[in-house]
This record gives structure tokens, sequence and C-alpha cells, in this order.
């Protein structure tokens, strides 16, 4: 008989061997199975049933093809997915990234990252991902519709509020959740609500929803800063990114008493010593969907650095909210030597494992993505909520909700990490209770 630790490095590297080039998820798995060894040994029956190898394998992936025409009428063809991860615990759910960089690796690591997620939350909500390598920068609203609507025309079969429900990510906000809902109800002569989250609230979509990423990630950090005796009261923070996340990240420490003064977009990052006016951001991000430059164009003591390393600003909250990889072990050692007190991650896998594991050794309060960030799929699931009833919920109420589920969420990536005698590492703690979790769900359906 195999240890659990032999087992484990050999489901790896069936993982590697199987989904060859698919660089980003085999780290999200092996991020969760080097987690995972207590776990087999206080539950054989999961090593019995094979659950790591079933979880491990996507219930179904699908890739389209995806035509369309410019405003000059040239034609262009992107590649579509959707990867229908688990669902166990609920319909797959789970963003839409249109990206150039996307390809079916990127899309398996969130869909696998996302499934443990879901069930942090412990709302009913299986995992799953899609998107494109559409790159929809510098496209009019009539391209990005055309896109959509053709993005739409495949995928709508293969979704339903009862199957799979889709919502945002990097490049898909409320224009893009606009277009695909439109081509969906055109496509099956449906008004079904629950079909796809973060609408606009004017025709079924949830308020909060818009916030709640940013929102959730914040009140995650204040809640590890609480347990340490501390809170976001009066701490500098350094926020990556300016997009959807970002921009409710920076609003939520702001109201928590705290002061952003660096965030960033893919070609630089801006500096503003006196903290950043939300505002001026959002008007250039939200509205004019100009680069962050403009910031420093329009506030004068604020400073832009092209190309530069924003984690070189000493803060004592780091909140990376861009994209994966971005936050390395140079970068980690930089922010530990200065100061740096605790580490949120707003996006999906922003930090390396090395990067992890420099923050781990130094003491540093450590929220990884998939707990950190579940407020997002959590507000969605309030919308599924609201859209079933036919009801819609106040942002008072709303966000108090959201703020009692990322306090849950946070005890229990708390007590799992005790329990498994690591206490306080929140990266163990999230992986092993979103794996049990789903694992319990999956033995008591069968092998399916
Ligand atoms: P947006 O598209 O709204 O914003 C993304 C931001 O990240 C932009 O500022 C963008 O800059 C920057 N960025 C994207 N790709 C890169 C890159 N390769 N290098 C450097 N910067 C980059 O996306 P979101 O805010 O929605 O998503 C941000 C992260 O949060 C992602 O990891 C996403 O998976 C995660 N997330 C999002 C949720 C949501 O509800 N939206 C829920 C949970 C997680 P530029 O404009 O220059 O490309």
């Amino acid at each position: 008989m195999s240890s659990p630790n032999e087992r484990l490095d050999s489901i790896y590297q069936q993982v590697v061997a199987r989904n060859p080039g698919e660089e980003e998820f085999h780290q999200a798995v092996r991020e969760v199975i080097e987690s995972l060894d207590p776990v087999l040994r206080r539950y054989p029956e999961f090593a019995e049933h094979k659950m790591i190898e079933r979880i491990c394998e996507p219930e179904r992936q699908i890739i389209f093809r995806v035509p369309w025409e410019d405003d000059r009428g040239e034609i262009h063809i992107n590649r579509g997915f959707r990867v229908q991860f688990n669902s166990a615990l609920g319909p797959f759910k789970g963003g839409l990234r249109f990206h150039p960089s996307v390809y079916l690796g990127i899309i398996k690591f969130l869909g696998f990252e996302q499934v443990f997620k879901n069930a942090l939350t412990g709302l009913p909500i299986g995992g799953g991902k899609g998107g494109s390598d559409f790159d929809p920068k510098g496209r009019s609203d009539n391209e990005v519709m055309r896109f959509c609507q053709s993005f739409m025309t495949e995928m709508y079969r293969h979704i339903g509020e009862y199957m799979d429900v889709p919502a945002g990510d990097i490049g898909v906000g409320g224009r893009e959740v606009g277009y695909l809902f439109g081509q969906y109800k055109r496509l099956t002569g449906r008004y079904e609500s629950g079909v796809l989250t973060g609408k606009d609230p004017a025709w079924g979509g949830a308020l909060v929803r818009r916030e709640s990423t940013g929102y959730g990630a914040v009140y995650f950090v204040d809640e590890m800063l609480k347990a340490r005796n501390d809170s976001m009261e009066g701490k500098i923070c350094v926020v990556s990114g300016s997009g959807n996340v970002a921009i409710y990240t920076i609003e939520k420490i702001h109201q928590l008493g705290g002061k952003v003064v660096a965030c960033s977009d893919s070609a630089g990052f801006v500096y503003d010593e006196e903290g950043l006016d939300l505002d001026l951001i959002k008007q250039i991000k939200e509205v004019e969907r100009r680069r962050i430059k403009a910031y420093a164009d329009t506030r004068k003591q604020a400073k832009y650095t092209p190309k530069g390393d924003i984690w070189a600003v000493p803060c004592q909250v780091a909140m990376p909210s861009a994209t994966q990889n971005e936050l390395d072990e140079e970068h980690a050692r930089t922010l530990v030597a200065n100061g740096c007190l605790a580490v949120g991650e707003g996006a999906n896998m922003p930090t390396t494992p090395a990067g992890i594991r420099v923050f781990l050794e130094a003491g540093v309060a450590f929220g990884p993505g998939k707990a950190t960030n579940a407020g997002g799929v959590a507000t969605s699931a309030l919308e599924m909520q609201q859209n079933a009833s036919r009801d819609s919920w106040s942002f008072e109420y709303t966000e108090e909700r959201l703020a009692s589920i990322m306090r849950g969420v946070h005890r229990t990536c708390w007590e799992t990490a005790k329990d498994f005698d690591q206490p306080g590492n929140y990266v163990v703690g999230a992986n092993i209770a979103g794996f049990i979790r789903v694992a319990e769900a999956m033995l008591a359906l069968g092998l399916v």
C-alpha cells in the first residue's frame, strides 16, 4: 500500500500527463493536493473512492468556434470555452473571461479553484468557468455586442438556471452580461433571469453584485486582522489592477478607514501618497474605459510608473486583484521587508507558490483567493435566490448577507486549519474545508 503522500504525488503526475501544456491548471491542482495528506489519513474512504482523481477531472469540457465581424467588415474567428467542472453541490457556477491569454489551461485552473471556492461559501453551487481569447480592448460597443451574440449562439444550449449559470470575470462586466443575456433570451424565447448573474439591477440583477468581490475580499482581510487583534483602520494599502475587483476593494478599504496609495493596470501603476481618489478612478475606468495613466495626468501629486513594480510600494496590506501569478517570490520578499502584515488575494491565484511560502514563513496573514474572493460568487448565488423568488433585496440587506457569508468563510478556514494542526494557515484551511464538502457530496451521490 502506498502512503497518502506517495499517492498524492502519483495523482499529481497523472494530472500533468493527462493535461499536457496546461501549466496554470497543474499549479492550481498541486496547491490543493499539497494540503490533502492529513485528509487522506483521516478519511481513508476518500482514497478508496478515488475522490481526488474524480475531482481533478472536469465533468464536461466544451470548446467552440466564435466567428464575428468587426466594424470594417473583417471576419474574426475566436475560440470559446466552457468547462463544467463539478456539479455535486449545485448547478455549475463561475464566470466568463474574455482576454487574449485565455486557453483551456487557464479556464481549467479557474474552474478547479471555483469548485472549492463555491463549496466554502456554504451555498448550493457547483463550479465551472468559461471564456474566450477575444480581446475586448479597443473594440466598439457594437463589436463587443456582435462577439457576445456569437459566443452565446453556441453556449446557450449548454447553460440554464438549473444546469450552468455563468457570470463575469476579466473583460466581462455589466455591458457584456447584458449582450449575452439579450441573445440567450432571443434564442430561447425565455426570460430566464437565473441563467446569468452579474446582470444590471434594472433588469434582474442583484444590488451589491458589482461591489461584492472587492467588498468581500476586504471583509475577509479585516477578519484576518481581527483574529490578530488588529483592524483595517489606518492601514496603508496597495491594490493591483483597476478593474471590477480592484475598484470595489479600494472603496471598502476607504470605508473601513484604510488608505490605498497605489493601483495599476497591465501598462503600469499610479502612486498617490494622499490616498487614491476613487471617483476619478471610476470615471477613467468605468465610464471612459481609459488607461490608469490618465489618473496621474489629472491628479498632479500622483506619480505614474510604466511597467513598474507595484509591490515595491511600502504597505501594511497588499491585495493583488489583477490576474494570476502577478506576485512572485521576490515581490513577496520586498513586501515582507517593507512591513506588510496581511495579503488578501482578490484575484484568482495571483501569488506564485514560492511567493505564498515566503508569506507563510514570515507569519504574514495570507488569504488565498478561493476564500478571500468568494464574495463575488456568493452574491451571485444571492442573485439566483432573488431571481427564483422574483424578489429584489435592498442594498443594506444584501451587503449584510455578504458580510455574514465572508465571516463564515473566514471561520471555516480558521477552524479547519486549527483542526488539522496548522493554525492560522488559511491556504490549508480553505483547501481542506472546500475539498471535504465536495468529496462528501460526491460520495453521497454515488459513482457519477
Ligand atoms: P477586470 O477585467 O474588471 O479588471 C482586470 C484588471 O486586471 C485590469 O486592471 C487589468 O488591466 C488587469 N489585468 C488583467 N490581466 C492582466 C495581466 N495579464 N497583467 C496585468 N494586469 C492585468 O477583471 P476583474 O476585476 O473582474 O478580475 C480581476 C481578478 O479577480 C481576476 O483574477 C478574476 O478571476 C478575479 N475574480 C473576479 C471576480 C469578479 O466578480 N469579477 C470574482 C472572483 C475573482 P488591463 O485593463 O490593462 O488589462
